[in-house]
């Protein structure tokens, strides 16, 4: 049976971090589906339908790899996409702490989901999305933290 993934995350900027995490998650999966979630409460810094494409053309020519943006519950729609794993990463002891709770929620909303963490490459450790926006934000380049160029004047909100 087809073994698929959702990695979901806010991917506020979707980082080199988050790529190696995809890159080693393709020796586990058959399929990995880069769910980019929107959270109304949550106002974004880099526009979703920018960043989604921005993640696409990071894995061009990948057929196993496909990024889609949602407005749910992130286990309903691993359900809803066929996948039995979520995907996440872990950096240290503080996102060990939320990635348990939630990886528990996700198994009170779809029972049969398993939750698969990858340890961070430890160069890759330091890297979080709030940092690079902070950087952005206040004019520093920070193509050295992500796997694609940003477009010039990209929301600078
Ligand atoms: P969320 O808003 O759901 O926490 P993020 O976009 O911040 O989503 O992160 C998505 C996933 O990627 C999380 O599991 C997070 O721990 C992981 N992650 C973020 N940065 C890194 C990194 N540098 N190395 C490994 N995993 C990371």
């Amino acid at each position: 049976m087809k073994k698929t993934a959702l990695f979901p995350g806010s991917f506020d900027p979707f980082t080199k971090g988050h790529h190696d995490i995809v890159t080693r998650g393709m020796t586990l999966f058959d399929e990995i589906i880069i769910g980019i979630g929107t959270n109304l409460n949550k106002k974004r810094f880099f526009p979703i339908e920018v960043m989604e494409k921005l993640i696409a053309g990071s894995f061009a020519g990948n057929d196993r790899i496909r990024v889609i943006s949602y407005d749910s519950l992130t286990a309903k729609i691993a359900r809803e996409m066929g996948a039995r794993y979520i995907l996440r990463g872990l950096r240290n002891t503080t996102d060990f702490e939320y990635e348990n709770a939630i990886s528990q929620v996700n198994r009170y909303v779809y029972e049969e989901i398993e939750t698969v963490f990858l340890i961070t490459s430890p160069h890759l450790a330091p890297i979080s999305s709030s940092i690079v926006r902070d950087l952005y934000r206040y004019g520093q380049n920070v193509d050295e933290f992500l796997p694609y160029r940003l477009p010039e004047e990209l929301a600078v909100q």
